[in-house]
């Protein structure tokens, strides 16, 4: 017996069938006698329909009010497949974030979980029933309800599942796993059988959907092993596979990986803009002078190159931002253009992030020149170029983003064959 949490995304129960078929996979879960805890997304497209009601009525609003509203479409999910649960028998309850209790902190729209009751799951499942979470939402410091931002309805899921020692945290959604780059750009494409928290994270973080980004944090840090799989999938056909286990990508410490590949994923990300800050003097506190006005104003500096010119008097300094703060970037700098001393400023929007992620990097040499080789070989010229201990990241031009990404895949033998 486990103890297990399914979390079921919009579209997976974004109609009442749909729920129906979620309802199927809980059954099965429960008929093999495990101990079950359900948390629900709100229904598809249900929460941008609540933000669009908070904007219409006011476009500047009470963020407490904002939560109030947008936090019930998870409300009306987790009744739902109680009532479908009920009608098949199984004993069944839904739970608001507030009831169990979810506690966050008092920053409304993006909070963040603090702690997790479960004495009254624990009871639950001690009576043998079913617990139907609402997630996305939780209860902050004045006892009013919160959500956790976009897609929290994941980090909802794994923090429950720290908090009652589940022995597994089940991410149901639309598609079938993690995949090492994005199916539309590679159709050879592979489904990971395993992916570790490290490179989920980065993978997370450069624009991969599947997962909110805190909720992979979440379980890294609590040691939870998250299956991505498709609640599309035929309920019942686990029961007829070898070793029941289902397609799907299992989230879980390096150590349980034994075949390392040198690269595990390549992704793109087109949210970033590039800015290149022409002949500034080169003299100690010239990027404090640049990076510090752009941290006050809440602006992430991410890739960053600096470059000295021959006589070594000034040098160019280019990095990139988040495409949304672009222009507001330009602005904090032109301001100060003075303070800096640039000769002029330059900026593009169009380029592309593309990095490769893989912990098989660590003790790999090669990895790096190996994908500078093979953009060179297509007449791909790289901007810029930053790498962490698993990952390598080059800023091109984003007309080429198809182009690179599929030679690098195939360079790297992570083509299906
Ligand atoms: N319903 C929320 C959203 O659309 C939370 C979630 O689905 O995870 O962002
Ligand atoms: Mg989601």
């Amino acid at each position: 017996m486990a103890r297990l949490v399914l979390k079921f995304g919009g579209t997976s129960v974004a109609d009442l069938d749909r729920i129906r078929n979620v309802a199927r996979h809980v059954k099965r879960e429960v008929d093999a006698g495990h101990q079950v805890a359900v948390v629900v997304s709100a229904m598809a497209g249900r929460t941008n329909e609540l933000i669009r009601l908070c904007r219409e009525a006011a476009p500047m609003h009470d963020a407490r009010e904002y939560d109030t509203i947008v936090s019930s479409g998870e409300q009306v999910t987790s009744g739902l497949l109680a009532i479908v649960l009920q009608s098949m028998g199984i004993d069944a309850r839904s739970w608001q974030g507030w009831q169990i209790a979810i506690k966050t902190n008092a920053a409304h729209g993006s909070a963040r979980i603090q702690a997790v009751e479960c004495e009254v799951l624990r009871q639950r499942f001690a009576a043998g029933q079913v617990a139907v979470v609402a997630g996305f939402q939780g209860v902050g410091p004045n006892n009013r309800v919160t959500t956790l931002g976009r897609g929290g309805s994941d980090t909802s899921a794994v923090a429950l599942a720290a908090a009652i020692d589940a022995d597994r945290c089940d991410i149901y959604t639309d598609v079938d796993g993690v995949y090492t780059t994005d199916p539309r750009i590679v159709p050879k494409a592979k489904r990971l059988d395993r992916v570790s928290f490290e490179e989920m994270l980065e993978l997370a973080s450069l624009g991969a959907k599947v997962l909110q980004v805190r909720s992979v944090e979440l379980a890294m840090v609590r040691g939870v092993p998250i299956f991505v799989r498709s609640s599309f999938e035929d309920p019942d056909a686990d029961q007829t596979r070898p070793g029941n286990l289902p397609p799907g990508t299992l989230i879980c410490d390096e150590e349980e990986i034994v075949e390392k590949q040198n690269v595990t994923g390549i992704a793109a990300s087109k949210d970033e803009a590039q800015i290149s800050l022409r002949n500034v003097p080169d003299k100690p506190g010239v990027a404090a002078g640049v990076f510090v006005p752009l941290a006050d104003s809440n602006i992430n500096v991410d890739m960053i190159v600096q470059t000295i010119s021959a006589d070594g008097s000034t040098a160019d300094i280019t990095f990139t931002v988040p495409a949304a703060d672009y222009d507001r970037a330009l602005e904090v700098l032109r301001a100060d253009r003075e303070g800096i001393g640039f000769q002029s400023i330059e900026g593009a929007q169009d380029v592309v992030k593309i990095s490769i992620v893989g912990v098989g990097m660590r003790s790999h040499a090669g990895v790096a020149a190996q994908a500078f080789r093979v953009l060179a070989d297509k007449g791909i010229n790289i901007r810029a170029i930053t790498t962490s201990e698993i990952k390598i990241s080059v800023l091109i031009d984003s007309a080429y983003t198809e182009l690179a990404v599929r030679s690098l895949h195939s360079a790297y033998g992570l083509d299906e064959n």
